[in-house]
C-alpha cells in the first residue's frame, strides 16, 4: 500500500469516528435531509493513481464548487474582459452578503461569492437560451471528469428556486446597476441548476485535475486552459474559496480550495494532486467542518501545503 493510500485510509477512519460534525445546511430544504454521517475522500495524484475511501462514490450537491468550473468556462468564452464585471479580492463577508454590493455599485468582490457567481452565470448565458447555457456547463464538467453520467439534481434546483429569496435580492440589486444583461429569472434559473449538479468525490477530484497540473489533464495530455490561467484560478480559490473562512482555510490547510454548502470541498495541491472531500455538516462560515479537518490532516501528513513544512 502506498503512503497516500495509507494516509487516506487512516483519515477516513478517523473522520468517521468523530462526533463533531457541524450542521447540515437547511436553507435549501432539499439539502436538509442529507445524512450528516456521510464522509468521503478522493485523491488523484500526478500519475493518475486514485486513493479514495468512505462514501467517495456517493453523489452530493456540489453547490458553490460549481463556481470554479463556471469561472473557468466563462474565462474561456470572454477572457480577461470578465474582470470588468466582477472583482478578485476576498470579500471577508458571508457567501450571500448584500452590503458590499451597495458600497461597490453592484460589482461583486469576486466570482465565488454568490453575487459574483451570478454575474459569471449571466456572462455564460448571454447569447444563449438558459437550457443551452446549462447544457454547456454540464457538458464541460462531464468532459473534465471524463464521465457522462454526471447530472443535475432537479429536486435540489427546484428547492432552491422556491426559497432563493436572498439570491433574488442580490440579482435584482445588480440588475439595477445594469451589471446583469439577461432577465433575472433566466440568470438565476441557470445559477440554481449549476449549483444543483450532483457529483461524487471521485468525479470531482477527476474534474479538478487540470488545476493541479498547469492547465493540462494529465491522463489525456489535453490542455484545458493555459498554465497561467490555471495558476490564477488557483490563486482565487486560495484567497476567496471559503467565503469569510478563506483565511482560516489557508492557515490550516494551505491549499487552493473551493467549498459548497452541500458539504463538499475541492482542493488542489499544485503539481501533486486533485482532492475532493465531502461531509455535509458545516461550520459557522458555511464550510464543511470535517472536510476541512480531513484536508488539514492530509496536507500535514503528505507535506503538501503550498507554504511548505508540515
Ligand atoms: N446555491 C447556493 C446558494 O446560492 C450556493 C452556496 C454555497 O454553496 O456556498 O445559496
Amino acid at each position: 500500500m502506498s503512503k497516500l493510500d495509507q494516509v487516506v485510509k487512516d483519515i477516513v477512519a478517523e473522520m468517521q469516528e468523530r462526533s463533531d460534525r457541524g450542521e447540515v445546511a437547511t436553507y435549501i430544504p432539499e439539502l436538509a435531509g442529507v445524512d450528516p454521517k456521510a464522509f468521503g475522500l478522493a485523491v488523484i495524484d500526478a500519475d493518475g493513481q486514485l486513493a479514495c475511501g468512505g462514501d467517495c462514490d456517493t453523489s452530493f450537491s456540489i453547490q458553490s464548487i460549481s463556481k470554479v468550473f463556471t469561472l473557468t468556462f466563462a474565462l474561456g468564452m470572454i477572457g480577461d474582459r470578465l474582470w470588468r464585471r466582477v472583482g478578485r479580492e476576498p470579500s471577508g463577508s458571508p457567501f450571500n452578503s448584500i452590503v458590499q454590493l451597495e458600497r461597490e455599485r453592484g460589482i461583486p468582490r469576486n466570482p465565488f461569492i454568490n453575487a459574483g457567481a451570478i454575474v459569471v452565470t449571466d456572462l455564460i448565458l448571454s447569447g444563449h437560451q438558459p437550457r443551452e447555457a446549462l447544457g454547456e456547463i454540464l457538458r464541460f464538467l462531464q468532459f473534465l471528469a471524463d464521465d457522462s453520467s454526471i447530472t443535475i439534481d432537479a429536486a435540489v434546483a427546484a428547492s432552491e428556486n422556491r426559497t432563493g429569496f436572498r439570491n433574488r435580492a442580490l440579482a435584482n440589486y445588480m440588475k439595477s446597476f445594469s451589471v446583469l444583461e439577461n432577465p433575472v429569472d433566466f440568470t438565476l434559473g441557470v445559477y440554481f441548476h449549476h449549483c444543483a449538479i450532483a457529483m461524487s468525490c471521485r468525479q470531482l477530484a477527476m474534474a479538478g485535475r487540470f488545476l493541479a497540473h498547469h492547465g493540462r489533464n494529465p491522463s489525456t495530455g489535453l490542455l484545458v486552459v493555459q498554465p497561467e490561467r490555471a495558476r490564477r484560478i488557483n490563486a482565487i480559490m486560495l484567497t476567496c474559496g471559503h467565503y469569510d473562512g478563506s483565511g482560516e482555510f489557508a492557515y490550516r490547510v494551505g491549499l487552493p480550495g473551493k467549498s459548497g454548502v452541500g458539504g463538499g470541498i475541492l482542493a488542489i495541491a499544485p503539481g501533486r494532486a486533485s482532492i475532493a472531500v465531502w461531509s455535509p455538516g458545516l461550520d459557522a462560515a458555511g464550510n464543511s467542518h470535517l472536510g476541512r479537518l480531513a484536508l488539514e490532516e492530509l496536507t500535514k501528513r503528505m507535506g503538501w501545503s503550498i507554504f511548505g513544512g508540515n
